[in-house]
This record gives structure tokens, C-alpha cells and sequence, in this order.
């Protein structure tokens, strides 16, 4: 890290952005509407190499909600495909949870990660009050007004740092934010299935023997989007590329008819993010920066918005001063818990999933049973699916 010298000039701002991601983008748009002026740094992303890529997302109601007052929705949704029925199965039984059943009009709405990206870089070119610093800084420093950011000599200072750069944040490393993580010794496997039978917007999720295979509707009336969480999967079998589709068509017993792989499988290895810390003086975290969650429910990017939400709210009221020392202490408060008990929840849900005791993986399938003749509990598990408005 190389202190840049006193001479060079210095690019003043209320809001630096570090982070080329979706978290990143949202919150240089949302923070443009609200008339910020923001530096945001990174370079745009061109091959993954985290599978983040091949990923398609499942968008909580109020995630969309937030695309639309943004203005984006209506270039993504031509390519989205809403989710209105949900079926879990376990062992014998079988759960279904649809939208009408909660009086919402849809669960939740799939849009691929580029997709999704490549719409919000293009909103950005033309929200004046966005400067796109196309390069990771390589300095940082809090000063007690500001914070300064140095690339290749540059500097640039702004009231408030957000870390929105992933899950191995460089930010999160320079304020000395202290985190630890919980190994779930499972691969997400990623992969697209071209089907026999039509969707028709129905996701299904299988607890199976430790595993989680989730497969999602696609824009495409006859593609899916695997997630399949195991830690039993032989990633280096020489055939797994050839006899996935038909492994997966047979342990959903056909669900969706035959399958066909479309493009190639990605595999990330699965581990929940925790720290008690969200902000330094004058720098917050947001997005994978700040948490990572089991992809069993589809939350983490979802939890990430949630962080945003709740940031737009304290910026309108510190619009002088966004990382002035009440603002960040407003943020911690009101979104720690929230995070904790998100993470702890789907935590205790994969543990609950994975644990091979046969007794309580049949108290597991009495549990389905229950509230699968339950209105009230079904109702309440959608209202966790879509996640808080
Ligand atoms: C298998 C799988 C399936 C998932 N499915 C869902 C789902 O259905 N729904 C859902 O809500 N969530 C899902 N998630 C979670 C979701 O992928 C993440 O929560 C989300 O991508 C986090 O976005 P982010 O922008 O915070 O971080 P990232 O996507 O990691 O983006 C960080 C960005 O910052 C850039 N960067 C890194 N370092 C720097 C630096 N020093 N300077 C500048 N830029 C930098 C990176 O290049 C990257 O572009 C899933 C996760 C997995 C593993």
C-alpha cells in the first residue's frame, strides 16, 4: 500500500463506492437518486472466476420493489420469470407454498447475475452524479472528517467509505474489521438444465439425504437453475458432466421430465460470513462484504438489499454528513440483529437438513407433514421465502 504524496490532487466526495459487483451498482444508483455525488471503484467484471457468473438469483418482492423505484425493472423483466409456486419435498413428504395462498402475486422473480448487472452498469452511464473509477483502490485511510482512497497516486476523499467488495473485502481488511466464518464443508453446485415438461414458474427444493437441490424456473419456459448443496458430490468424476442431468432428473423423480445440461457445471465452496462489527469511523459494510448466508433460502443477495434499504433511509436524513458518527451508528443497530438472526436461522436449518440421526430426520419429515396441513405456518414460511417488504 503506497501512501500517495501531499502534491497530488484530491477528488472530493460524499459517498466513495468500493465494489464492482450488484451491490455495488445498486448502491451508486440509489444513492445517485437520492442527488449523492459518488466515486465508484472497480473494474467492470469479466469472468468470474467464483461461479458467481453462472448464478441466476431469486429476488425477494421487495428487492424488485427497489429495481423498480430505481428504474431498471422493465429492462430486466422481459428477461426475469416470476416464481409463483414453491414445492419442498423430504423423504415422503411434500410442502407447497404459492403466492396466492399469502395474498402476494408472486414469490419471488429469477434474473441472472449478468443480466442483472449488465442492466444496472447501463443505468449508471447516463446518473450524472456517479464518477466510475474503473480500477481497485490501493490505499485507504480514515481521517476524522473523511476518508481518502488512493489509486495509482490519485487520491480521493469522501465522507463515507461503503465496502460492498465481496466476500474477501479489501475494505473490510484496511478498517480493521475483525471476522470469522463457519465452514460448511458443502459445494454449491451450479448449472442450467434445459427440461422436458414447461415450469410453469414452479420452484422446488428437495432435503435429501443431507443435500439440498434447488431447481429454479428460468425465463426460458423449459430451462432451470440448479443449486445443488452436498458435500457427497464427486466434483473431479471424469463423467460428471455427462451423467449429471440424468443423476438429477432421477433424484427429483422426474419432477421436470428429462434433462439436458445447458452450458457447463461451477462449484463454490459453502461458508457463512460473520462479524459484530459493520462499521469503522466513516466506513460501513454492506452485501457479502458484511455477511454470507447458506444459499438454501436464496437470501444472500436479497440480505444485502436489505443493508441498502435501510442505508437510502439514514441518507436521507445525513445528507450533509452520510458517514457522520450517528448515521453509521444508526445503520449498526438497526441492521445487526437483523443479520444475525437471518444467518443463525438458516444456519440452524442446514444443520437441521445435514444431521444424519434417523430419528430426528423423521421428526424432520413429521415437521413437513405438519405444516404441510397447516394454513397458518405455511403462510408464515412464505412470509420468510419473500423476506420482509
Ligand atoms: C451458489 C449460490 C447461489 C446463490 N443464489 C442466490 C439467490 O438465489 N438469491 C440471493 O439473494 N442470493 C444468492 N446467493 C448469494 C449472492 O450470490 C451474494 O450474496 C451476492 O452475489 C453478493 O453480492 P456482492 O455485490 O455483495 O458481492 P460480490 O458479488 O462478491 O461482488 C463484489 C464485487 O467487488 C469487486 N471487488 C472485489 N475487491 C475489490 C476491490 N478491492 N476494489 C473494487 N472492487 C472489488 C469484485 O470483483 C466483485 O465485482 C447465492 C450464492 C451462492 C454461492
Amino acid at each position: 500500500m503506497s501512501r500517495p504524496t501531499a502534491a497530488d490532487p484530491t477528488v472530493t466526495s460524499p459517498l466513495a463506492i468500493v465494489g464492482s459487483g450488484v451491490i455495488g451498482a445498486l448502491s451508486a444508483l440509489t444513492a445517485a437518486q437520492l442527488g449523492l455525488k459518488v466515486l465508484w471503484f472497480g473494474p467492470a467484471e469479466v469472468d468470474r472466476t467464483d461461479g458467481a457468473d453462472a448464478r441466476n438469483y431469486a429476488l425477494s418482492p421487495a428487492t424488485v420493489g427497489l429495481l423498480k423505484r430505481l428504474g431498471v425493472w422493465s429492462a430486466l423483466e422481459a428477461n426475469s420469470c416470476t416464481v409463483t409456486r414453491m414445492e419442498v419435498f423430504s423423504g415422503a413428504s411434500r410442502v407447497d407454498l404459492t403466492a396466492s395462498d399469502s395474498g402476494v402475486e408472486f414469490l419471488s422473480a429469477m434474473v441472472t447475475h449478468r443480466n442483472l448487472l449488465d442492466v444496472l452498469e447501463q443505468a449508471l452511464k447516463f446518473r450524472a452524479p456517479v464518477t466510475r473509477v474503473p480500477v481497485r483502490p490501493n490505499y485507504l485511510e480514515a481521517l476524522p472528517d473523511r476518508v481518502r482512497l488512493g489509486v495509482d497516486g490519485k487520491t480521493f476523499d469522501a465522507q463515507l467509505v461503503l465496502g460492498a467488495d465481496g466476500a474477501r473485502s479489501w475494505v473490510r481488511g484496511q478498517a480493521g474489521i475483525l471476522w470469522g466464518q463457519r465452514d460448511y464443508s458443502q459445494n454449491a453446485i451450479v448449472a442450467a438444465f434445459h427440461t422436458e415438461f414447461p415450469h410453469g414458474g414452479v420452484a422446488a427444493q428437495w432435503f435429501d439425504r443431507g443435500d439440498i437441490l434447488a431447481l429454479l424456473p428460468l425465463a426460458d419456459p423449459q430451462q432451470v437453475s440448479m443449486v445443488w448443496s452436498s458435500s457427497r458430490v464427486d466434483l473431479l468424476a471424469p463423467d460428471l458432466n455427462a451423467t449429471i442431468a440424468d443423476q438429477i432428473a432421477d433424484r427429483t423423480a422426474m419432477r421436470f421430465g428429462r434433462l439436458r445440461l445447458v452450458g457447463s457445471l461451477t462449484s463454490s465452496p459453502l461458508r457463512m460470513l460473520l462479524t459484530d462489527e459493520l462499521t469503522a469511523p466513516r466506513i460501513a459494510l454492506l452485501g457479502d462484504a458484511a455477511h454470507t448466508v447458506h444459499p438454501l433460502a436464496g437470501y444472500g443477495l436479497n440480505l444485502g438489499i436489505q443493508d441498502l434499504l435501510c442505508l437510502e433511509n439514514i441518507w436521507k436524513e445525513y445528507r450533509s454528513d452520510p458517514g457522520n458518527g450517528s448515521a453509521l451508528a444508526a445503520y449498526r443497530r438497526q441492521r445487526l440483529r437483523r443479520i444475525k438472526t437471518v444467518q443463525w436461522s438458516l444456519d440452524l436449518l442446514q444443520r437441521w437438513v445435514v444431521q444424519p440421526h434417523p430419528t430426528l430426520q423423521r421428526l424432520s419429515q413429521l415437521g413437513m407433514r405438519v405444516v404441510a396441513n397447516t394454513g397458518l405456518l405455511r403462510q408464515l414460511l412464505i412470509r420468510q421465502a419473500i423476506g420482509p417488504s
